[in-house]
């Protein structure tokens, strides 16, 4: 692969040549068939390659191209309905669609503050987020998210509160052994320190994505901060770009715990990789006092697009049909049994986590002190090197203190032989990068 050869900016394109997907697999120009094992970028749930999709796709192509986000056409109808009457949790109603996750976090805050605007509560300016949290790329996503790595380069840009902490057993330093949900009374600081009534809202992925690799809460922890959210008068984003939709064996991860958040978007899953579509999604009451005041919110040109809204549609209807939310849940269960068996004992593991089909590997120098190995060292880019080597893509995610961390995010309709072809070649991923990084410091 030659990255000098395409005109593409460094780091967003010039990488692996594919000629197309099918499946559970990206295949190259020259026949090799690769192993998704993490969707892309855990997107492509349903699995590649489904022409009804497409079909759906041209349908709604050749009955209309472009028209602005707040006209109504039949294929956001169909979207949104489907969305109010079968996905959504509680009584999240309100739709709106972005073109991704980022956008659809910068939207969510937009709408947050903007409730309080409306609402005659103008000081209400903060979104207080997490660390070793990812909320996207445009600024105020960067500035409300804890990936160090990164933000740095547009420190000055960024004027947050201070975060409350991420809720990371491995390395948690919060509690005296027992679990006290220290991690979510952070949140409690942390809006003491720029005063409540300056906060407008609360955000967290329920169950964390690549930044540290699918953190999960522990028990009581979502409610606990659904709780402080409200006695302070705070609205609760949930971020499930890459949680939602089935990912975690659940259709919304906040729907492990029963909690109903004022504010969900999302994005990967909902398109499963056919199509640019993320949404933001609101309690009526979000809304209404916006409503009331008259205000209005600024759209995204291709917010809504209609070929996007249909092949969304087209995607959840699929999932419904062929239960592959259940199927996620299953399947996660028996990946996560085959992967506990394959990496408890590894000396390079610090864990494997997760729910459903989101997983996170871990990876350190020194397993008794989970000391990471050196940045220079440059482990995870030689782990996803050798995957694609042996015949698996792997996502790399992971932040300080969580360097390198192994994402998993395979199509819910990955079989068992597929599974254990995940699981060797992980192994033998691992093992590879671990060698080169020894061969290199002797
Ligand atoms: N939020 C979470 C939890 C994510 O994982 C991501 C992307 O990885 C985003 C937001 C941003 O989404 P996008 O890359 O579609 O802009």
């Amino acid at each position: 692969m030659d990255s000098e050869r395409y005109p593409f900016l460094p780091g967003l394109g010039g990488g692996l040549e594919i000629a197309g997907t099918e499946g559970s697999f990206l295949i190259t120009p020259d026949g090799r068939r690769i192993l998704d094992a993490a969707g892309g970028a855990i997107v492509a749930s349903i699995g590649h390659g489904r022409t009804e999709v497409a079909d759906a796709v041209a349908a709604s192509m050749r009955r209309t191209t472009y028209v602005v986000p707040p006209f109504v056409t039949e294929e956001r109808v169909a979207l949104a309905t489907r969305l109010q009457d079968d996905w959504l949790p509680g009584d999240v109603e309100r739709c709106v669609f972005t073109s991704g996750g980022s956008d659809a976090a910068d939207l969510a805050i937009r709408v947050a503050r903007q409730h309080f605007v409306s609402k005659g509560e103008p000081s209400r300016h903060h979104v207080i987020g997490r660390a070793l949290s990812y909320h996207g790329t445009t600024l105020s996503a960067l500035d409300v998210g804890g990936h160090t790595k990164r933000k740095a380069a547009y420190a000055p840009l960024m004027q947050g509160p201070p975060k409350a902490p991420a809720c990371y057993a491995l390395r948690c330093e919060l509690c005296d052994g027992t679990c006290s949900l220290a991690c979510a009374d952070g949140f409690e600081e942390a809006i003491a320190a720029v005063g409540a009534e300056n906060v407008a809202a609360l955000i967290v992925e329920p169950i964390g994505g690549s930044t540290a690799g699918a953190l999960v809460p522990p028990e009581g922890y979502l409610r606990r901060v659904a709780e402080i959210a409200q006695r302070h008068g705070l609205l609760l984003i949930a971020d499930e770009v890459m949680s939602g939709f089935g990912r975690t064996g659940a259709k919304f991860a906040v729907d492990h715990w029963e909690v109903v958040p004022d504010l969900l978007f999302g994005g990967k899953g909902l398109g499963a990789g056919y199509t640019s579509i993320g949404g933001v999604f609101a309690r009526t009451s979000v809304v209404q006092p916006i409503r009331d005041a008259g205000d209005e919110l600024m759209f995204y040109t291709f917010s809504a697009h209609p070929a996007a809204c249909a092949a969304a549609d087209k995607v959840l209807e699929i999932m419904s049909r062929e239960k592959l939310v259940e199927r996620a849940a299953v399947t996660g269960e028996r990946l996560a049994e085959r992967l506990h068996d394959a990496f408890d004992d590894h000396p390079h593991v610090a864990e494997v986590r997760g729910r459903g089909l989101l997983f996170g590997l871990e990876l350190v120098a020194d397993r008794a002190t989970n000391a990471p190995f050196a940045a220079s060292e440059r482990l995870l880019p030689k782990v996803v090197a050798a995957g694609l080597a042996n015949g698996a893509f792997f996502y790399p995610g992971g932040s300080p203190p969580a360097q390198d961390v192994v994402c998993l995010g395979p199509p819910f309709t990955i079989s068992d032989d597929e599974s254990d072809q995940l699981v060797s070649i992980l192994a033998k991923a691992i093992d590879a990068a671990v060698a080169n990084v020894a061969s290199r410091r002797t």
